[in-house]
């Protein structure tokens, strides 16, 4: 099996993309800034290192917010205080230079039918020689009658030029994101000036569908995002763009899970429940229904001769471990093999102990291969892969990349996968099986997505959920302790370690200043803590920095009970599991993001004794309150994920920056949750209709299908 470069982790350049067909009437909207009177190259490249290349991205630049201004008003009737725009003629205009150093003041004298009043700039000097008598001007700003009439001047602009009058100063003034380079003020007349092609915009929606989820054209849509005439305008506009952006991605997962399903065959894996009777048989404890109905799903999924591609869910200790020994177990006795692929090396070899003892009942011993495993016992084991001795390989990614042959591989199980996107999971489809038969995949993640996030990052893949934890699991306590408690909370730790207890302390950095932030650091806490504090117990320290074998050996310290107190940093988020340890405490906890704290929190309480979470933090802003507040008030991961959805939205909680596809650029999820169920529904509609887009009035949503998709150029082909 080999990959090509950029089958993981590249992110393929604009260069790489398929050429857009181009279509009679659309063309313009690929043209470069320059066929816009007025702009240069110059202008074209400030805004193209913004992402704006043609005119198109250019018009789907939305303003970020809008200044709510009123029309023109006549000169005498402006009130003291007041802002207001004014439409004026110049009558004079000199520089004056004030008593402050360094401040140049402009002051022109203005007038409209009705009286006049003075103008007044602050340090734009250079007005004087720009602006001349008899110019007619637009202004808006602040008014003082007293002691004489006079407006300080926000906003100005000269009319008779090219751009459209008002469009700095009067109704509501749309607010770009922009650069020093390219101001808002700039993007605002070129936003003007390519006005005119605004309502010839080509339309992907077709009328029928326009029609049935009550949206404007597209075209409608951008003039009232860019000229709006009401304030409310704006919000059904960006609806209607969220909508569409919406739609084109659930069409395309749509159709690579069709895909997926139709054109390719895999390996039925039929149970017999010879293993998978005896593995049930020797388990020290019984599944929980969620378990059983999971391990259910998945069990008839692999015997299809289509290729399975679903997500297991369930946090940290939720028990699905065991669900995937199952599936795995399935595949051997089916004479197929399995092999099962985690991020990093520790966390294979702290696999491979688990499915040992699960599998060791029916006499299936997994074999690891990494990175870590000598060249020439490494070479032995690919054989034993590659002559199907070996049936279950647990490995890292580099296992299939690495080019290991297998002899009839018919399951691939991925653990902590959420860092890739669909196009990645795409390529390791087509990597995972033989002979032209695709691998059954399954996926497994412990940060529990929200419902309406794995709808359009997980939307390719059947999603299947383990809620809460296994009986017999102690609940954990979550106190947010202030700077003045901490001593409090310290006595509260050493009576838990007197108990015979074990506790983990967790800091952000691992030295202190690292990066240039501030912050309580793993090498400094734990020398405080084993000089000071906790001077009468023994303290453990474990962090990335380390040689790996001197943190597994403070890791394994701590598992022994040699340690009580294991300070590190997040390096013990996966792969350790003391359960004698019930005190986790965590310092500067509003630098952790809010599913790693309740990964984090989910270390402790993991065997009969309760478990408590300590958290310190002073947050500074709204945000890093309500997120602390929440992981005190709740225990459910799911519902954490929501919130965090809420209060953060959906690019940072799984970095969707790297995925591809799945960026979203108008829709917001959190408030979009309904029109994203409707663009659903009418994707799986319109695709049942159409199934490869190919009616005339399809054939833009095609174009955009394939463009959100440029990895996938035969996405709708099947
Ligand atoms: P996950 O992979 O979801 O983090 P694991 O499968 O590793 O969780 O399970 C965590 C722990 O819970 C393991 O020690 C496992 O043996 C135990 N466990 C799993 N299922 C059950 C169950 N139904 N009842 C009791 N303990 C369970
Ligand atoms: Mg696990």
């Amino acid at each position: 099996m080999i990959v090509p470069d950029d089958a993981f982790g590249r992110r393929r350049t604009d260069a790489d993309a398929p050429a857009i067909p181009h279509r009679p009437g659309v063309r313009w909207w690929y043209a470069p800034l320059t066929e816009l009177p007025g702009v240069g190259k110059a202008t074209a490249d400030r805004a193209a290192a913004i992402g704006v290349h043609d005119l198109g991205d250019l018009l789907e630049h939305l303003p970020s917010r809008y200044l709510a201004y009123d029309s023109a008003r006549p000169v005498s009737g402006l009130a003291e205080g007041e802002e207001a725009t004014v439409r004026v003629v110049l009558d004079s205009i000199s520089v004056i230079p004030t008593r402050r150093r360094g401040l140049k003041m402009v002051r022109a004298k203005v007038h409209d039918a009705t009286g006049s009043i003075a103008a007044v700039w602050f340090n734009q000097g250079y007005l004087a020689g720009v602006l001349a008598p008899g110019d007619e001007l637009m202004i808006r700003g602040q008014v003082k009658l007293r002691p004489s009439r006079q407006i300080t001047v926000k906003a100005h602009e000269v009319l008779g030029s090219q751009a459209s009058e008002g469009l700095h100063t009067e109704g509501l003034v749309p607010v770009y994101p922009a650069t020093e380079a390219l101001p808002a003020r700039r993007l605002r007349e070129l936003v003007d000036a390519a006005r005119p092609y605004v309502s010839s915009a080509p339309e992907v929606l077709p009328q029928w569908m326009r029609e049935r989820v009550k949206v404007g054209t597209r075209a409608d849509a951008l003039a009232a995002l860019h000229f709006p005439r009401t304030a409310r305008e704006p919000r059904s506009a960006r609806r209607r763009l969220a909508f569409e952006e919406l739609l084109v991605l659930q069409m395309g997962l749509i159709a690579v899970r069709r895909h997926d399903e139709t054109a390719r065959r895999a390996l039925p894996l039929p149970a017999t429940g010879e293993i998978t009777g005896v593995i049930r048989a020797a388990l020290p404890f019984t599944l929980t229904r969620e378990q059983e109905r999971v391990a259910r799903e998945v069990a008839r999924d692999i015997t299809r001769p289509q290729p399975m591609r679903r997500l297991l869910q369930g946090e940290v200790g939720a028990g699905k471990t065991v669900v995937a020994a199952l599936a795995c177990a399935q595949a051997v006795e089916a004479g197929a093999q399995a092999a099962i692929l985690v991020p990093t090396e520790t966390l294979a070899e702290q696999h491979l102990r688990t499915l040992d003892s699960l599998l060791a009942p029916a006499g299936i011993e997994p074999v690891l291969i990494t990175g870590n495993v000598p060249k020439a016992e490494r070479e032995r084991r690919e054989m034993a892969v590659a002559t199907g001795t070996a049936r279950v390989v647990v490995g890292t990614q580099a296992l299939l990349v690495g080019g290991v042959e297998f002899d009839r591989l018919g399951l691939v199980v991925v653990d902590e996968q959420h860092r890739f996107g669909v196009e990645q999971r795409q390529a390791l489809a087509e990597q995972a099986g033989d002979d032209g038969m695709a691998a059954h995949l399954l996926y497994m993640t412990a940060t529990p997505i929200p419902h309406t996030l794995a709808l359009t990052a997980y939307g390719d893949l059947r999603v299947s959920a383990i809620r809460g934890r296994p009986p017999g699991r102690s609940e954990i306590a979550t106190r947010w302790v202030r700077d003045a408690e901490r001593e409090m909370a310290y006595d509260d730790v050493r009576a838990e370690l007197r108990r015979g207890r074990q506790a983990y302390v967790i800091c952000p950095l691992v030295e202190d200043g690292e990066s240039g932030i501030a912050g309580r650091s793993a090498v400094a806490e734990f020398t405080r803590l084993r000089q000071g504090p906790f001077a009468a117990f023994r303290v453990g320290l474990a962090h990335g920095a380390q040689r790996p074998d001197e943190r597994r050996a403070a890791m394994a310290a701590f598992a022994a009970g040699e340690t009580d107190i294991l300070v590190a940093t997040t390096v013990v988020e996966v792969g350790i599991d003391v359960q004698n340890a019930t005190v986790m405490l965590i310092e500067d906890a509003d630098r952790f993001g809010l599913a790693q704290l309740h990964q984090l929190r989910g270390r402790v309480g993991r065997g009969e004794h309760a478990g408590t979470c300590l958290i310190f933090a002073e947050p500074g802003g709204e945000e890093g309150m309500r997120r602390l507040e929440a992981l005190v008030q709740t225990n459910d991961g799911f519902r954490l994920a929501d919130i965090d959805l809420e209060i953060r939205g959906e690019g940072s909680i799984l970095g969707l920056r790297q995925s591809g596809a799945t960026d979203l650029r108008f829709a917001r999820l959190s408030r979009d949750r309904r029109t994203l169920a409707q663009a659903r529904q009418v994707a799986r509609a319109t695709l049942r209709r159409d199934p490869h887009l190919e009616e005339p009035e399809h054939v833009l949503l095609a174009d955009a299908v394939r463009r959100a998709f440029p990895d996938l150029p035969r996405l709708l082909d099947a």
